[in-house]
């Protein structure tokens, strides 16, 4: 199995990797697809199923189709240029995608919101349809979004097609005690055979050039965020709060006036500038999904503005240990809030942070793992409920909270010696077992829970 950092860790568009990241690249891929066939292709036709419809208005699903059919891609996305094309395409009902003919597209009747059973494969189901000048689909492929931005067809899903096609990489790693014992054989750290995996399949110099640019993209996020106030779109009338939590940190600072948790709200500051600029469609990176995104770099930012002797020079370290880590669990079960509920997304998130910053901070193979686990552990059975299907409530502030969580399971990890009565391999199956268990209506249709009793009018 081999998954590299940069499936891991992807720059996106908010507010959602599995409704807004997920669809759009289908949609690049649908387009591909038209551009192999030899059909004279007239139209477009598109319907969003299980959660892709129940929450896809608040994830904006449909504006990400949209734009996806029009040839936008999650990594290139321009805010400004897609408002303006999405005015066109809702005036003249067509799309221009590059190397395809221009082609008939109404939002209004071409995109489909089904509310019916869930497409067999996955709860993120879309089908993609291209039609001939009289209106008959000609060409057609299912897609499902199974989380984090991944995207499978219809085909790929049965196949098993998930993680890899490429050469065996040094440390093919299936488990965490696999990766345990290859660390003990091997005498190097997790992201050392991390960093010989990716190398395997691209360069040195790529890789560093590569987790660079997440971090930069992870911190400009934190950065934006903390200077932006306003009100976040979707109706739900939640006001931003990173930027004024952290100015009053800032003016707080050497005055002795605070308590040490203070620290807590460092820690959340940063996650819920992350989320917030999420919520608002901004750009950010899958740390493993969007909705997760705010856990990771806060830990990071932290780690970097807090912790004495921390080091930038470090990072990369930090991102593949919890690339490692994130990998396990998308393998072995899911970073899908539809198909788990949220201890897959902000549960995941929490235990790759936890794992990076142990990592990091010195800790050996055994106590990264312990790191990991005790993150993921005390996320289990936590559900996916968002309030009128927008990535905010109770998504902002649950980052904050997995960012705490991470920093104390690496903490605890640390103040150990690596052995431990639980398994990291045994969480990771609890959670598989628990998603599976769970109500549809706490994962991530928002038919349930605290999306079911807060008022959202
Ligand atoms: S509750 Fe968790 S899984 Fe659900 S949308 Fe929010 S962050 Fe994602």
């Amino acid at each position: 199995m081999f998954l590299s950092v940069f499936d891991m860790f992807k720059v996106g568009v908010g507010p959602s990797s599995s409704h807004t990241m997920g669809p759009m690249v289908a949609a690049a891929r649908f387009l591909d697809t038209m551009r192999a066939s030899p059909f004279d292709f007239h139209g477009l036709r598109a319907s969003l199923h299980g959660s892709l419809a129940f929450t896809g208005v608040g994830h904006a699903t449909d504006r990400a189709t949209i734009l996806g059919l029009a040839g936008f891609q999650p990594d290139s996305y321009d805010h400004d240029k897609a408002e303006a094309i999405l005015a066109q395409i809702n005036a003249t009902h067509t799309v221009h995608p590059e190397s395809l003919p221009a082609l008939h597209f109404n939002p209004q009747d071409d995109l489909r919101f089904d509310f019916g059973p869930n497409l067999p494969g996955h709860a993120n189901g879309m089908i993609l349809m291209a039609t001939d000048a009289q209106g008959d689909v000609i060409l057609q492929e299912t897609y499902y979004s199974i989380g984090g931005g991944f995207v499978m067809t219809e085909a790929e899903l049965a196949a098993g097609k998930d993680t890899d096609e490429g050469a065996p990489v040094p440390f093919p790693f299936k488990s965490a005690a696999e990766m345990l014992e290859m660390a003990q054989i091997s005498g190097k750290s997790i992201a050392e055979m991390k960093k010989a995996n990716e190398i395997s399949r691209g360069c040195t110099e790529s890789l560093a050039k590569g987790c660079a640019r997440l971090w930069q993209v992870m911190n400009d996020c934190i950065d934006r965020g903390l200077t932006t106030d306003g009100t976040l779109p979707g109706g739900l009338g939640v006001k931003r709060r990173a930027k004024s939590i952290h100015d009053a940190l800032q003016a707080e600072r050497g005055m002795n006036l605070n308590a040490p948790h203070t620290i807590n709200d460092w820690m959340s500051a940063y996650a819920m500038a992350v989320n917030e600029e999420n919520a608002a469609g901004g750009q950010v990176v899958t740390a493993p999904t969007n909705g997760a995104a705010g856990v990771l770099p806060a830990v990071i930012r932290y780690w970097l503005d807090h912790v004495p002797g921390a080091t930038a020079s470090r990072i990369d370290e930090f991102l593949l240990t919890a690339a490692a880590i994130g990998g396990l669990v998308k393998f072995n079960a899911s970073i899908s809030g539809a198909e788990a509920g949220c201890q897959a997304e902000v549960g995941s998130a929490s235990a790759m942070a936890a794992a990076g910053l142990c990592a990091v901070m010195g800790g050996t193979p055994e106590q990264v793992e312990n790191a990991a686990e005790i993150a993921l552990e005390h996320h289990l059975g936590m559900t996916c409920d968002p309030v009128k299907g927008l990535v905010q409530v109770p998504c902002i502030e649950r980052n904050g909270l997995g960012a705490i969580k991470a920093v104390s399971a690496a903490s605890l990890a640390l103040r150990g010696d690596g052995t431990h009565f639980v398994p990291l391999d045994a969480v990771i199956e609890t959670m598989r077992q628990t998603g599976a268990d769970m109500h549809e209506k706490y994962k991530e249709t928002s038919l349930g829970g605290l999306a079911v009793n807060v008022p959202n009018c």
